[in-house]
This record gives C-alpha cells, sequence and structure tokens, in this order.
C-alpha cells in the first residue's frame, strides 16, 4: 500500500488554488481538503454529442447547446435596461444572446463570425427567443480542450465565482485531480462478492467517471456505483447500531400475561384489526425478551394506535410496571386520560393525570406521591410528567404520542426516570411517512406500521372551493348543522405570534359570527395565545356539543377527538403543508357517518399548491400523501428526517432512488445477519471504510 495522504491534503495546496480561495471554499462548500473535493460530484453534464436546432425551442425548452455563428454584436437600451446583444444563427434559425452585467469584457472576448458552441436556459416569447446570460465558447477551443462527450457541472456560488472560481475553471481542477489519483487513494469499500453479484465497477472506476464519463453507460454505471455504495453504507450504520443496541441494552421483561390485559380485552367492544393485532403481537414480542424496546407505531389518524398503546401499558401493569403516556399538548393529554379513564371502568386500574396547569400545592402533592409509591399504575399528561420532581416507583414503559414534539433533551430525562434499566419506549406517530424514508430515518429503530382502518370508516369526501364560493360553503355548512353535526373552520397560523394571522382569524371569526348568529348558533374560538385552561374550556364546551361551530388555529390538529364533527373547512389552504393537511382532516369522520373537507383557497396558485389540493381531493391514504410530499418538498422537508443522516445524501436521491435503497437495505441486512461487527475477512473493506468515515450520523434511537 502506498502511504500517499494525497486526498487527506487541505485544498490550499492544490495548485490553482492557494489560502484564499480554500477559505471560500471551505466557507461555502465545506471542502477542507482534495478529498472533499474529489466527492463533489457534478450535479449536472453537458451533453457535447447533442445539438439542438434553434427551430425546435419553445416554452418547454429547458437548458440546451446550440452550435451555431455570431452574426451581429451591439449595446442596446441605457440606464438599467442596457444589455449587449449577440445574434446567433444555425442552419435553422435565429436566437438572442443577452447580457445584462459584464457586456464590456463579454464583447472584447467576442468574434463576430465565429463558430461557437453556445449553452442556457432559452427564454421563448411570441416567438422571439433568447437566452440570457449564456455560456459561450468557441467551437475550435472547445474540441480542443476536452476529449469527453460529457462535460461536468459543479455547482459554485456567487462568492467564488468573483474569486475566479466559475464552472470552467472548478471543472478544470477537477480534471487535473482525477487525473493524479491511483487506485490506492480510493480503496475499494465494497466487499468482491458484493460487485460481482451486482456488477458495479470499481470505486476508483466510478469515481474517475463520475466527474469525467467517456460516455453515457460508463456515467450511469459510475452513478449506480456511488448511489448504491452510499445508501449501503448508511444502512449499514444504522443497522448496526440498531443491532448492537439490541445486544447490549437491557430492559424489562414483560413476561405474563395476566388480569389487567385480559379483561380489557375481553371487555373490548369490537374486535381488533388484523393491523392491530399484528402490531401488539410485535410489542409483545419485543417486551418479552430482556431487551429494552424502542418502537415506533405508525398509522393513520384513526387507525387505532391509542388501543395498541393502551394493551402494551396493561402489559406493564401485568408485570408489576408503572406506565406513562406523554401527549405534546395539555388538550390531547386530557383527551387521552378521558378516554383511557372510560375504557378502564370497571377494571381496578389507577390513572392519575399530570400537567403543568395542574398549580395546587396539596393536589400536585398527592398525584406525586401516590406515583412515588406505586399506588398510581398509569400516569397520563404533557412533558410536566417528566420533569425532575416526578418519580415513580417503577417506570416499565413510556408511550410518546407523537414524537416529533419532544426534544432531544426531553427524551434522555425520560431515560433516567427508570432503574435499573430505561423504561421500554412506544412512540407513536400519525404523520405516516414514506416507507423508504422510515427505512433510513428510523433505520435503527423499529417500526411497526398500522395499515388498516377500523371497519365502517369512510373516506372523507374533500372538495377545492375559492372565495367565490363562500356562500355555497356557508349554505353547506348549515345544512349540516341542521343534522345535528358540528363544523371545524381552521386557520394558518405558523407562528402562534404572529399578529397578522390572529388578525386573520378574528376576522374569519366576526363575519362567521355574522352569518352564523346567537342564539341559532353557538361558535367556539381556539387559538395559540389563549390561556391553557380558556382553550380547554373552549375545547371541552365544542366537544360537548355545546357550540356547533369551532373556529380555530391548527391547535386541534393533533389527537382531538369529537366524532359529531362532520365538516372541516380550511381556509387559506395553499399555506398548509400537505401532512399537516392529511392531519386536520382527520379531525372529522370520526363518527362513521359522511364526512367532508372543504379546502379554500385563492383562485391564483402556484402549481406545487394546486398539486397539493390535487392530491388531497384524490386520496384519503396517508401513506400516499406522504409520497407526494415527499416528491413535492424532497426528504429533508418531511417531518421525523432532520436528524437522521438522510440530509447529507451526496448523490443518492430517496424518492428517485428507491430501487437501490431496498437492494442496499436487503445486502446490508444480510451482511450484519452473522457478522454484525464486520469481523470476516470480507468484509474488512467495510469496517476500514467505516473506521475512516466517521461523519456526522447520529443514531436516532440512542436519544428516545
Ligand atoms: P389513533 O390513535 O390511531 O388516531 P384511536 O386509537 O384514537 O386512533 O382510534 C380511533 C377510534 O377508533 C377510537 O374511537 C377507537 O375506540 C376506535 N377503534 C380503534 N380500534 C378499533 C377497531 N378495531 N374497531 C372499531 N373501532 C376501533
Ligand atoms: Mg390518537
Amino acid at each position: 500500500m502506498s502511504e500517499r495522504k494525497l486526498l487527506k491534503t487541505a485544498i490550499e495546496y492544490m495548485k490553482g488554488v492557494g489560502p484564499q480561495r480554500a477559505d471560500m471554499l471551505k466557507k461555502e462548500l465545506s471542502i477542507f481538503n482534495f478529498g472533499d473535493f474529489l466527492m463533489q460530484f457534478p450535479f449536472r453534464y453537458v451533453d457535447k454529442t447533442q445539438f439542438h436546432r434553434i427551430a425546435d425551442i419553445d416554452e418547454e425548452t429547458e437548458n440546451i447547446q446550440l452550435k451555431g455563428v455570431l452574426r451581429r454584436l451591439e449595446t442596446v437600451g441605457d440606464g438599467r435596461k442596457k444589455r449587449l446583444v449577440g445574434r446567433f444563427r444555425d442552419a435553422s434559425g435565429v436566437i438572442d444572446l443577452v447580457w445584462f452585467k459584464g457586456a464590456k469584457y463579454i464583447e472584447k472576448q467576442l468574434q463576430i463570425g465565429g463558430e461557437y458552441v453556445v449553452y442556457g436556459k432559452p427564454n421563448f416569447f411570441k416567438s422571439y427567443k433568447s437566452i440570457p446570460h449564456p455560456e459561450i465558447e468557441l467551437l475550435s477551443v472547445k474540441n480542443a480542450q476536452e476529449a469527453s462527450s460529457l462535460d461536468p457541472v459543479y455547482s459554485t456560488t456567487e462568492k467564488l465565482k468573483a474569486r475566479g472560481l466559475d464552472v470552467k475553471p472548478i471543472r478544470k481542477l477537477k480534471r487535473k485531480l482525477v487525473e493524479a489519483i491511483q487506485e490506492t487513494d480510493v480503496p475499494e469499500n465494497l466487499p468482491e462478492y458484493i460487485r460481482t453479484k451486482l456488477k458495479l465497477p470499481s470505486r476508483y472506476e466510478a469515481l474517475k467517471h463520475i466527474h469525467f464519463p467517456p460516455d453515457a453507460r460508463s456515467l450511469k454505471l459510475a452513478q449506480n456505483r456511488l448511489k448504491f455504495e452510499e445508501l449501503f453504507f448508511l444502512q449499514i450504520k444504522l443497522l448496526q447500531t440498531r443491532g448492537i443496541r439490541k445486544d447490549t441494552l437491557l430492559g424489562y421483561h414483560f413476561e405474563k400475561v395476566g388480569d389487567a390485559f385480559n379483561g380489557f380485552y375481553k371487555q373490548l367492544p369490537f374486535e381488533l384489526t388484523n393491523a392491530q393485532k399484528r402490531v401488539i403481537k410485535e410489542i409483545r414480542r419485543d417486551v418479552a425478551t430482556n431487551r429494552q424496546m424502542n418502537r415506533l407505531v405508525q398509522g393513520d389518524v384513526g387507525s387505532g394506535k391509542t388501543i395498541c398503546a393502551l394493551m402494551t401499558m396493561l402489559l406493564a401493569i401485568d408485570n408489576g410496571f408503572q406506565a406513562c403516556l406523554m401527549a405534546p399538548t395539555s388538550i390531547l393529554a386530557q383527551q387521552h386520560f378521558n378516554n383511557i379513564k372510560k375504557d378502564l371502568e370497571g377494571l381496578d386500574i389507577n390513572v392519575a393525570f399530570l400537567s403543568g396547569s395542574i398549580k395546587g400545592k396539596k393536589k400536585r402533592g398527592k398525584i406525586l406521591s401516590e406515583l412515588a409509591d406505586g399506588t398510581t399504575q398509569i400516569l397520563i399528561g404533557t412533558h410536566a410528567l417528566i420533569e425532575d420532581p416526578v418519580v415513580f416507583k417503577n417506570l416499565g414503559l413510556a408511550i410518546i404520542d407523537e414524537q416529533h414534539r419532544f426534544g432531544v433533551a426531553q427524551r434522555a430525562k425520560l431515560w433516567r426516570k427508570s432503574k435499573p434499566y430505561p423504561p421500554h419506549v412506544l412512540v407513536m406517530t400519525a404523520t405516516p411517512i414514506p416507507r423508504t424514508l422510515a427505512m433510513t430515518a428510523y433505520g435503527d429503530l423499529d417500526v411497526s406500521v398500522i395499515d388498516e382502518m377500523p371497519p365502517g370508516r369512510k373516506p372523507v369526501k374533500t372538495i377545492h372551493k375559492t372565495e367565490a364560493h363562500r356562500l355555497r360553503v356557508f349554505g353547506f355548512m348549515k345544512e349540516e348543522i341542521k343534522k345535528g353535526r358540528q363544523v371545524y373552520i381552521v386557520y394558518p397560523l405558523i407562528e402562534e405570534s404572529e399578529t397578522l394571522d390572529l388578525n386573520n382569524l378574528m376576522e374569519g371569526y366576526e363575519s362567521i359570527s355574522r352569518e352564523f348568529p346567537i342564539p341559532d348558533y353557538q361558535i367556539s374560538i381556539v387559538h395559540g395565545r389563549m390561556k391553557p385552561a380558556d382553550k380547554d374550556f373552549e375545547m371541552q364546551r365544542f366537544a360537548r356539543n355545546e357550540t356547533q361551530i369551532m373556529v380555530a388555529t391548527t391547535v386541534i390538529e393533533v389527537g382531538v377527538n369529537v366524532p359529531n364533527a362532520t365538516l372541516m373547512i380550511i381556509e387559506n389552504t395553499e399555506r398548509f403543508g400537505l401532512a399537516q393537511l392529511h392531519q386536520l382532516r382527520g379531525r372529522v369522520g370520526r363518527g362513521g357517518g359522511d364526512a367532508y373537507c372543504i379546502l379554500m383557497s385563492s383562485y391564483k396558485l402556484s402549481t406545487e399548491s394546486r398539486h397539493r389540493i390535487k392530491t388531497m381531493c384524490d386520496t384519503n391514504d396517508g401513506f400516499k400523501i406522504a409520497e407526494e410530499d415527499m416528491k413535492l418538498r424532497g426528504p429533508g422537508n418531511i417531518t421525523g428526517t432532520q436528524q437522521s443522516g438522510i440530509l447529507h445524501l451526496r448523490i443518492a436521491d430517496l424518492v428517485k432512488d428507491n430501487k437501490i435503497l431496498v437492494t442496499a437495505r436487503e445486502i446490508a441486512k444480510r451482511v450484519l445477519d452473522d457478522d454484525l461487527k464486520l469481523e470476516r475477512p470480507e468484509h474488512q473493506p467495510i469496517k476500514v471504510h467505516l473506521a475512516s468515515n466517521r461523519d456526522g450520523y447520529k443514531g436516532w434511537s440512542r436519544i428516545s
């Protein structure tokens, strides 16, 4: 092996870089050494073998390459409209090349009558064609310079360009580096047998070809190899963490199924769905080993996660442990408390409630002492229940509803609530995550999916309306209310402190009050600026059917359950994300009858908003909606992904490279199945690579 440390060399020592540009590269692109520079891949390629005909340009045309002759060059307009215009002609037509900046410099470079290659994104307006700020190069120069037919294009920034690091100079530096690297600089990190099986090129070849592909096929192979490599190592890290955790993290052993669990099961008024049965089985398998459970239960709103959680708590009680359930808001916690008390009626189980709003010293003291002496078996509350003064006698299980609202520190606190082992943890989320994402974001966590609704639930009929239909919408509300139904009207409030949004909400409230006057109608209003007690009061009124209309901000988003509410109206729909819309809609249709959701928006909408609204109208399936959401916004914006490694994917795309991901995961699993610590000789390349690339990834489950 050579002792060359080429790729570890600081970037300032690269010829043509130097300290100042190096500084910029570090700041702008996090490129610190030759290796980082090598690993910055092109984000597209200019296909020099393909020339577009000017005559074929239309509105749809994306970036293209043209070959032709520069016919004329003149400066037109004045002041801010002053620009340099070049007339460019090929055999099929003419197009204008336009420069608003740097005209003097460009004018000097160009020769009228010269044969050029031009690259850029054309504008097309009433048959007038132009390309603003094109890349332009003499045909002869271009031909002489590069042998490859696919030119890499690297991302750069304005600041880097100002330092002379524009597309072409970067390309030149890359070429030099790629020519300099030897096979030993980029040792193979995949076992031979995997490469053979999947027909992957070597790492060395792939890295050369990703930058300067000799042809389209080599490029494809290189991309494929590097995407696989990236996803494979991500999966190895996730699955290894999970495997090691399972091997080392001891937990409580719930061996018995006793009176609490059985008694409850007997008095259940309905049959569990197959999905629920499966999930409960998965949970029981977890807690019956002496390892700590860390499981996420994903299921659409109303799929019956809470029953699964409750039955797990009963299992804890049957084994002499306490259990707790944390919800993100006081309203939700209270609702869980009420429901669970009702569900457990007739069974001899002590359930208590704790939230920050319980202030009375005596009352609080009693709750705490009954918890400490074990009288209380189930504690339900907000994050108040992981505060320091709260001491359990023996907490064996913690259920977290809607995990994404809990921070890292809070999860750590929870783990310390129990000794000698941390409690089993079950996280429930109603935000379905696309499968590919779950594989990655929660790859080191066990995931259960409830992908089946209890029988009888009909999809919520969803329609899109604009302000022009306002009166008809009011009319429809009146019809529903006449049938004894209740209505939600939801306003966006991104930040609870945004005055503008609050005004919006209040205006909406006033106009609704005018249209639906007392005493025929009663209206509740709930928003984030209200005191918790007032919010609660209004929610309870609505829940008791004392008010027919609930005007609210998204505080009602999570979990609130009023089965008699059948109509949900969402205002300014374009301001909500898909996941949130889906959550909101889940508030209605819980009673089994027909339910409706009306998405109000302005008439003019962006393509993306239109797509979101259409998706909502087309489907009620949370997993499908999550897939669309990921396609629209990219995986980085999907809840739950922020802490995972997937934001730093270099080349793979979780949406487009789904197949590669599945393969990578399968193979990673097989590798670790009987060689968790990667001790086999054939797995040494993986181990060595992991050891030398300890970048960034933090396991999610470690902190849950
Ligand atoms: P989630 O927490 O997933 O939103 P819940 O557990 O709150 O859903 O269940 C929604 C409603 O459906 C509750 O009223 C619950 O009692 C009811 N439910 C749950 N499982 C079933 C089932 N298998 N059959 C009929 N109803 C069910
Ligand atoms: Mg729920």
